[in-house]
């Protein structure tokens, strides 16, 4: 944490100095990092005696529904009026695991209107720092689970990690590293894991119930997806995945089904940039992975309405599928150097 991130939690730790009322919000479609900091978060506040609330855009995928908590969160294109509500009388508005307002999708109107001071903590390039009061936002950190913890540390609370807030950060840890395969090379996100396995964490167990727990049409559409629906760039080191609405009816799809199908293609030995297209009611969602050093977040950033990080970017393309696949095409060969590289022990 740099000096004037220390200036911010010192100006936080005054504003959660009196009780408040506290609202924690993160991404549209939510992953293991957006619903595990949050619910870290969303204890830990709780015990320190505040009001606290969890609003999440959109329904997360089942195989998170173990976290502790989570069953509380509220949904808000289930609950919109309550989550206005709540939004409404908050003093304090968290912002976890986003950059941008917008990320929130249906919440983001809502967001842009509350009075409450926005306190973002996020681990995307290029935070949106003007919609937010006070920002804690690094891109070298694992996940926004991490940035908790040491929220949590620089806040005197580190006593307060329960077995519930060690859940919740293992989660957001566990699943933005792909499981300690990617952001994972400081030494400090082993310190924190190792903290949060002595308070009662069971890496093993977690591990199953996260990745153990596929229904069959999910992992029959994981094999049609690599069998069927995969075309291999050799020549730009590029494999794209895409996925029609029909295939996903075709594997009664629930949310979370396609998750993780991005990185497969990375496991061949040339392939450094992975692409899926799923193609949703009004857009085409885009999912972008590489390993090495191309970037997937500039990448998408100049062509495809969206970001994140190096290694794994999303956006949108408002065609047909087909269409999206000729505009790939078209755009490949000019990357042609830039991702022809091959990985090796010595880079
Ligand atoms: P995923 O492919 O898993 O949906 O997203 C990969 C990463 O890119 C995540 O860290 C996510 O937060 C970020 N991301 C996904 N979609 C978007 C988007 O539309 N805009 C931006 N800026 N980031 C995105
Ligand atoms: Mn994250």
């Amino acid at each position: 944490m740099n000096k004037s991130q220390v200036e911010q939690v010192k100006k936080i730790k005054k504003l959660l100095s009196e009780k408040r009322k506290i609202v924690i919000t993160t991404h549209n479609n939510p992953d293991g990092d957006a619903i595990g900091s949050s619910m870290a978060l969303y204890h830990f506040l709780k015990k320190q005696g505040h009001k606290v609330d969890a609003i999440v855009p959109n329904m997360y995928p089942q195989f998170l529904a173990w976290i502790p908590g989570a069953d509380k969160m509220i949904v808000y294109e289930n609950k919109s009026a309550k989550s206005q509500a709540l939004l409404a009388q908050a003093e304090i508005v968290f912002s976890l695991d986003y950059n941008a307002i917008h990320r929130t999708g249906s919440l983001a109107d809502i967001l842009l209107r509350t009075e409450a001071k926005k306190i973002l903590i996020d681990h995307h390039i290029d935070p949106e720092t003007d919609s937010f009061d006070h920002c804690i936002s690094t891109v070298d950190t694992s996940s926004t689970a991490e940035l908790v913890y040491n929220f949590i540390d620089q806040l005197g609370g580190l006593d307060l990690i329960d077995k519930p807030i060690a859940e919740s950060l293992y989660a957001g840890i566990v699943t933005d590293t792909g499981s300690f395969s990617f952001s994972c090379n400081r030494k400090e996100t082993f310190e924190v894991t190792a903290n949060l396995i002595s308070r009662g964490v069971d890496a093993q167990k977690l591990h199953r119930l996260i990745y153990d727990t596929f229904s069959e049409n999910r992992l029959r559409l994981l094999g049609y997806s690599i069998n069927n629906r995969m075309i291999v760039w050799e020549e730009f080191n590029t494999a794209l995945i895409y996925l029609t609405k029909a295939d996903l009816k075709k594997f009664d799809y629930r949310v979370g089904d396609t998750e993780g199908i991005v990185n497969y293609p990375l496991t061949m030995e040339k392939i450094n940039q992975s692409i899926l297209l799923t193609e949703k009611e009004k857009m085409i969602r885009m999912s972008f992975r590489s390993k090495g050093k191309f970037s997937v977040n500039d990448f998408v950033r100049k062509h495809f309405n969206g970001g994140g990080h190096m290694n794994a970017a999303g956006g949108k393309s408002f065609t047909t599928i087909d269409k999206t696949i000729d505009e790939i095409k078209k755009i490949l060969p000019a990357y042609k150097k830039q991702l022809n590289y091959k990985l090796n022990y010595n880079s």
